[in-house]
């Protein structure tokens, strides 16, 4: 399909589905990541980078091999990249050095979305995390409130919520020698998430909205469509495309917001990648996020609808598969009942399974949420209810 070979910064189970996406295409992949990482495992070329995306050395070896570069993941080494646009003038580098270097940043994220008239929560920045700024801080957000590394956090780790004065000491001690900033509690009903799409010539298109219930901080179950009213799923698909349009880059970006009992839609943050609220477009859409992203990179081409649900009543649940906590592999019990059941689609990553990690996810498709649900119940082995809230507690706003 394309004779031009794109380099993979990260082989997670995002790089694992990019390289998929890739394959069907017949898009050459190398991927930078340790040996054997999830996305190696289903690409047998002997051009992958044995290293990391923060090292720059790596980073130099795999752009010589290739003619565009992504990312899986936005922590990497950006100062490199955009050394590279020098050496390599014909290298093309989706998402940008540039954009990187603003989304790593989850404070200055926030400066830069403001500066843009994108709503978000309101932050401060915390030069110098002492208790009494920390108290200040407090005063002026008011309890709680939440302390936030701006750079390397995923999974909620980096955050930590204060709720009294007296977790000011515990949140310091949690999050020592992290460049931080300070967030307002947002007192959200619902968590939503777009994907968008931005092709190199500035056009956006955005996936139908994904309602996101995340445990512990981890992404759990997404829902879609969310259970929101139409104008409020316009204006979250404005506000997601707005937001991204506000980046000069391309390819595929996650937004996250909150959305409050008014309905008011605040972004909570950007990923500038593929990303877990968009794993049910591989199969309840016309074109998965990961060949979207691919696509829009190479400059293929994006058709109408091609983000569209596949059908005007595709409904569609995804379940995150984490390791067990107890025993190991345990999970995979949930899979073999996958499996038998019509409609839903299986993904493991290769990764080992440990407590709580992400080794995989399910995808429910039908022609009703409630058939979705009996789905989820059914593979879950327990009532909706007690894997997450069921629809009649899903709030309606
Ligand atoms: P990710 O894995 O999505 O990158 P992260 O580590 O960057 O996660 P955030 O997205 O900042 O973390 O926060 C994780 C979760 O914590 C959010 O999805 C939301 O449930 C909750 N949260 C974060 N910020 C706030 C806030 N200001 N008010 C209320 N809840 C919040
Ligand atoms: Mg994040
Ligand atoms: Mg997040």
């Amino acid at each position: 399909m394309d004779s031009r070979t794109v380099g993979i910064l990260g082989g997670g189970q995002l790089g694992r589905m990019l390289v998929e996406a890739a394959n069907r295409l017949n898009i050459k992949t190398v991927v930078l990541d340790a040996l054997n990482s999830p996305a190696k495992q289903i690409s047998n070329s002997t051009e992958h980078v044995v290293g990391s995306f923060s090292n720059p050395d790596d980073i130099r070896k795999i752009a010589a091999k290739c003619d565009v570069l992504t990312v899986e993941i936005e922590h990497v080494d950006v100062s490199t990249l955009k050394e590279l646009t020098s050496e390599y003038p014909n290298l093309k580098i989706y998402p940008t050095p540039e954009c990187i270097e603003i989304i790593q940043d989850k404070f200055l994220q926030k400066q830069h979305l403001q500066k843009n008239r994108i709503k978000v929560v309101d932050s401060l920045p915390v030069d110098s995390p002492t208790k009494n700024n920390l108290l200040e801080l407090g005063r002026h957000f008011g309890f709680p409130f939440v302390l936030k590394s701006r750079t390397l956090a995923y999974d909620g780790r980096g955050n930590f919520v204060i709720r009294e004065e007296a977790d000011i000491d515990e949140a310091l001690k949690v999050l020592e020698n992290r460049p931080l900033y300070a967030e307002q509690w947002s007192p959200f009903v619902k968590e939503l998430a777009v994907m968008v799409v931005r092709s190199v010539d500035g056009q956006v298109f955005s996936y139908p909205v994904s309602e996101t219930v995340h445990q512990n901080n981890i992404c759990h179950i997404c829902y879609v469509p969310a259970n929101i009213p139409n104008s409020v799923e316009l204006e979250a698909k404005l506000l997601a495309e707005n937001a991204i349009k506000s980046f000069s880059s391309c390819g595929i970006f996650g937004v996250e917001m909150f959305c409050l009992e008014n309905g008011e839609i605040l972004v909570n943050e950007i990923a500038p990648r593929p990303h877990n609220s968009g794993h049910y477009t591989i199969d309840a859409c016309v074109t998965s996020q990961f060949e979207a992203h691919l696509r829009s990179i190479l400059e293929l081409p994006l058709p109408k609808n091609f983000c569209n649900l596949s059908t005007t009543n595709t409904n569609v649940i995804m379940l995150n598969l984490l390791g067990d906590v107890a025993i190991k592999n345990n999970e995979l019990k949930i899979c073999e009942r996958a499996l038998s059941t019509p409609g839903a689609s299986v993904y493991l990553y290769g990764k080992e399974s440990k407590p709580n990690r992400k080794v995989g996810h399910i995808n429910m498709v039908s022609s009703s949420m409630d058939d979705c649900i009996r789905k989820l119940d059914f593979i879950t082995g327990k009532t909706s209810k007690q894997v997450t809230i069921s629809v009649t507690d899903r709030m309606t706003i």
